[in-house]
């Protein structure tokens, strides 16, 4: 765990959030800012800054997010609507927050775009 990230003090409960699930490996919370009418964010429980850092050592939390997407869906209840996922990598990307995040994205039909110029 890092200390001076927000995301593992969400993940450590050291700063209130509102998780929707959790197991050993993985924690999922409703974002602060919602894009969506169901905008969640899917972190593992270990500080990994991005997809550039996972490897072997740190690939079976990767692994737990990938299988939490669809209990996650439906706890919020969008697993027979359907949803985006989105993970931003690096400066390019735009990604805030230095911690492995994935967006799950849904509640409205989102259109066929997902860069937008
Ligand atoms: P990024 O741009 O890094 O992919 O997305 C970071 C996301 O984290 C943003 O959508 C932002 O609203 C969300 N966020 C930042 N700080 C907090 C926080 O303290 N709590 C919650 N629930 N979401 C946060
Ligand atoms: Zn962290």
């Amino acid at each position: 765990m890092d200390e001076n990230c927000i995301f593992c003090k969400i993940a450590g409960k050291e700063i209130p959030s509102n998780i929707v699930y959790e197991n050993d490996y993985v924690c999922a919370f409703y974002d602060l800012h919602p894009v969506t009418p169901v905008h969640v964010l899917v972190i593992p429980k270990i500080h990994i800054q991005d997809l550039e850092h996972v490897d072997e050592s740190n690939s079976k939390y990767v692994e737990q997010v990938q299988l939490a997407f669809k209990e996650v869906a439906k706890i919020v209840g969008v697993d027979k609507t359907g949803y985006r996922v989105i993970c931003n990598c690096g400066e390019d990307a735009g990604q805030e927050v230095k911690h492995l995040h994935y967006h799950m994205l849904g509640g409205k039909k989102l259109g066929t775009k997902i860069v937008h110029e």
